[in-house]
């Protein structure tokens, strides 16, 4: 088995294992608790802080922790449009967000609340210029994410974190996909709420954090105890956020040797299948984008049948086709990028992480051309191409 879908989650660390499974064993004491035993959940909770705390250049009270990326990103909208009503009902977005952002969104409207979605251009990068234009008196929070899951565009934060600053509206980001593969201060990019999951680099899964600026002011999203600062009720999940910090800690400390390492078989990939498979596009921008993402769409190809293919030889990767989008529609972050839904349908996503080879990458160039050539020979569509009744998209 060769996994390349480290944008939909990641292999736990052995060592990050190794951290938390004394807090599933022996060391079961709440941490609101007076007692010895509990006070050592409490201070293992308040190392791993900490370490998250270093990795965002921020005050460890500053950090809060939640159930994952789903969690944070739902808390942070929604707690910041509540907590601000009384200055505006308008929040500016992307259209690429994540469904977690882009259906809090959703639901926000529905309360009354009016959300611009910021276009972005066809590399998938946000217009500034349109979202300069969607600020207006009523604004009262800019959430826009680091990077995108899918085509790993990365956004120009610290332009966007300068422009909420000078008009004094609060700048959520959803970095899920950034921590890990990108070092982030969130002072620098004058950053007031950030949103993070464990499981995306090499953490536990069900734990999360939200960064707060502690200038910002938002309530709780939970009633119940007065866990973390009274603003996320719940006893503390210790093994995971345990987990959750050595995590961050590896993270930071291999960020610098994997980046050279993931661009490497990056590139290679993205420059082999170009050069080997015809009627190719890449999704997304070359330069500004993560360094483990590939997005590749193939015309005349079904992202399911290609998957299912690729599964057959071993190789766990994703698509934005419909199927499996879990909607009729192809993935919405494709779409934006202007386009059709034949070519959103035949996309196919590969995400790397430290722990693939450059074996493995080779192996994948040479199955693929054989895979995509037997796909169009069933094509219908392809059929058509070559009668000439349908022209190529891409050349
Ligand atoms: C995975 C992901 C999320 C959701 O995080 P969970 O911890 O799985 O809830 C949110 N945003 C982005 C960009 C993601 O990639």
């Amino acid at each position: 088995m060769i996994y390349f879908d480290n944008a939909a989650t990641t292999i736990i660390d052995s060592k990050v294992l190794e951290a938390m499974l004394p807090f599933l064993k022996s060391n079961y004491g709440n941490a609101s608790s007076i007692y010895s035993l509990a006070q050592e959940s409490r201070r293992e909770i308040e190392i791993a802080r900490k370490k998250i705390a270093e990795y965002l250049n921020c005050e460890s009270r500053e950090i809060f922790f939640t159930s994952g990326g789903t969690e944070s990103d739902n808390w942070a909208t929604k707690s910041a449009a509540w907590c601000n009503k009384s200055k505006g009902k308008h929040i500016i977005t992307s259209c690429i967000e994540h469904h977690a952002i882009l259906h809090s969104c959703r639901s926000l409207e529905k309360q009354g609340f009016r959300v611009s979605y910021i276009g972005v251009d066809r590399f998938g990068i946000i217009n500034l210029d349109e979202l300069e234009k969607a600020i207006c008196e009523e604004t009262i929070l800019i959430s826009i994410m680091f990077a995108n899951n899918e085509i790993g565009t990365i956004q120009p934060i610290e332009e966007i974190g300068k422009i909420a600053r000078s008009k004094n509206i609060i700048f959520h980001t959803d970095a899920v996909q950034a921590i890990g593969n990108i070092y982030i201060d969130v002072n620098k990019f004058n950053i007031d709420m950030l949103s993070m999951s464990a499981h995306k680099f090499h953490g536990p899964k069900g734990i999360g954090a939200l960064y707060i600026n502690k200038n910002v002011k938002i309530k709780s999203f939970m009633d119940g105890g007065a866990q973390e600062l009274n603003l996320r009720a719940g006893t503390e999940n210790t093994a995971a956020i345990v987990g959750m910090g050595k995590a961050i800690e590896i993270a930071k400390s291999e960020l610098n040797n994997k980046t050279d390492f993931l661009i490497n078989m990056r590139n290679k990939l993205i420059e082999k299948i170009l050069k080997n498979i015809n009627y190719v596009r890449l999704n997304g921008h070359s330069v500004q984008r993560l360094v483990n993402n590939v997005n590749f769409s193939f015309e005349f190809i079904e992202g399911e049948s290609l998957l299912l293919l690729l599964d057959s030889k071993g190789f766990c990767v994703s698509s934005g086709s419909a199927c499996t989008s879990g909607s009729l529609d192809p993935s919405h972050v494709l779409l934006s990028l202007g386009l059709s839904h034949e070519l959103a349908h035949g996309s196919l996503r590969i995400t790397l992480s430290k722990y693939n080879k450059e074996s493995e990458i080779d192996l994948f160039i040479q199955e693929l051309p054989d895979i995509i050539k037997k796909l169009r020979e069933m094509s219908p569509l392809y059929e058509d191409f070559i009668n000439g009744k349908i022209k190529s998209e891409i050349f």
